[in-house]
Formats: C-alpha cells, sequence, structure tokens
C-alpha cells in the first residue's frame, strides 16, 4: 500500500485544487451496489447474454460489463440496432428485459464482494453516514443489504432507480445521495466500478474511487472521470483509512 499512498495523496491534491478547495471536508460516503458491495456482475452479465442467445442478436459476455449503469431499454436498444438496423420497440425492450430479470432470478444470489464490509465498516468507525446510489431496482440484493450491512444503509440513505428521473452518467444520482444527508457540494466520497457510474459520481463533484472489480480495461475509470483508480475493494478499505 505504499506506493498507494503516494497516489492517494496525489490524487487527493488535484482533486483539490480543481475544484479550488482548500482541505478536504468529506460528510458522506456513497456507495454503488453491483459491483461495489455485490460481486453481481458476473450474473448479469450472464443473464444478458442469456437473453442475446434467445433473441438470436450476437453478443459476448464481457461487453456487458461496460453497459452497466445505462437502464435496461437503452441496454436492449443498442442490442437490437447492432443486430437489426433498427431501433428496438417498446414491447421487445419490455419482453427482453423481463426475461432478463427473469435469468437473473434463477441464478444463485450473489456474494458479497470481498473487502466490502470492511470498507463500510471503516466509514461507520470515522462516524461518516454511507449512502447507497444504485441505478438497479432489483429488490433481490437491495432486501439483502440490511443483512450483510447491517445499519449502514437505512432506507432513507438509499437511492434506486426509483428516485430518480435522470440515470448515471448524469449527476443526479449521486447529487440525490448528497441531499439524502445533506452535504454540500464536494463534501462526498463516491465508490463505483462502471464507467457510466464514476462519471456520474465525478460530474456531482464528489471525489471519486474507480473500483476495477470486472474486466474493464486498467485506466477506463481515470478516463471516465475518478479521482483514483483501484482494483479491489480491499484496496478500497485502505485508502478510506487515510482519507477518513
Ligand atoms: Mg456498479
Amino acid at each position: 500500500m505504499n506506493g498507494c499512498s503516494i497516489n492517494i495523496e496525489d490524487a487527493l491534491r488535484a482533486y483539490l485544487g480543481r475544484n479550488m478547495l482548500e482541505r478536504p471536508a468529506f460528510e458522506a460516503v456513497l456507495f454503488d451496489m453491483d459491483g461495489v458491495l455485490y460481486d453481481s456482475m458476473p450474473r448479469h452479465a450472464k443473464a444478458w447474454k442469456s437473453v442475446c442467445d434467445e433473441a438470436g442478436i450476437e453478443a459476448v459476455t464481457e461487453e456487458f460489463f461496460a453497459y452497466e449503469g445505462r437502464t435496461g431499454a437503452s441496454t436492449i436498444d443498442l442490442l437490437v440496432r447492432r443486430q437489426f438496423g433498427r431501433p428496438a420497440t417498446e414491447e421487445e425492450a419490455r419482453r427482453l428485459y423481463k426475461r432478463k430479470t427473469e435469468f437473473f432470478a434463477e441464478m444463485p444470489s450473489a456474494p458479497v464482494m470481498p473487502g466490502a464490509q470492511r470498507t463500510v465498516a471503516v466509514v461507520a468507525e470515522s462516524g461518516l453516514p454511507s449512502v447507497l446510489v444504485t441505478g438497479s431496482g432489483q429488490g433481490t440484493l437491495l432486501e439483502r443489504l440490511d443483512t450483510d450491512y447491517p445499519g449502514a444503509f437505512p432506507m432513507w440513505r438509499r437511492v434506486t432507480a426509483y428516485d430518480v428521473r435522470h440515470g448515471k452518467p448524469d449527476p443526479e444520482p449521486y447529487l440525490v445521495g448528497l441531499a439524502k444527508v445533506g452535504a454540500g457540494p464536494f463534501a462526498g466520497i463516491g465508490i463505483d466500478n462502471a464507467p457510466l457510474g464514476v462519471e456520474s459520481s465525478s460530474r456531482a463533484g464528489l471525489f471519486t474511487i474507480g473500483v476495477r472489480t470486472g474486466p474493464i480495461p486498467a485506466g477506463a475509470l481515470m478516463e471516465a472521470g475518478a479521482d483514483i483508480e483501484i482494483n479491489s475493494m480491499e484496496d478500497c478499505a485502505d485508502i478510506l483509512k487515510m482519507l477518513l
């Protein structure tokens, strides 16, 4: 972690300089869910691939990691346009997304992401509130949060698919997350694993930690606006210890 501690100081200095802040004044830590709190992305990707196979759409499982954060309808539109050269109909979008959730529900439940519980514990020890900021409306995981992360994400500190008009990469989800705990601008740390999620957090003014927990090319999260890019939630716990 020595190399990392140098990185984090540089990253923080760059963040403060860019936003003309003198010192960090973090008031909250905002967590994405899929690929951060749960190792659920491989299952989502597999479910999408099954939908494609069934619908005669050519696709590779890995590509779905890059689409994370898009709405189901927009992912389906992208796939249909690519395969059939026309936009997806509303009926098609509804039907294929329903199949996707069915395939996902059939799979064994996703494990907790290694290091995520320790990361959430570091935040709790610091006294700052943790906030959930997910584009998901997937009930199965949302219901498990209280069991796997007791006390960390009460209902009033959750931003889900139902709370925002514009999903990631729009900054709205992370801005709503800050507002939930009355945190000011530039007073939050955002943790996200997807390029679109990182972009959302960064545009909302958060110090953004990009965690490469899936097959995303190195540097892709920095390109999307991350202040620092790391490879695991274990590293994230260590970094938050330094930051908070
Ligand atoms: Mg995610």
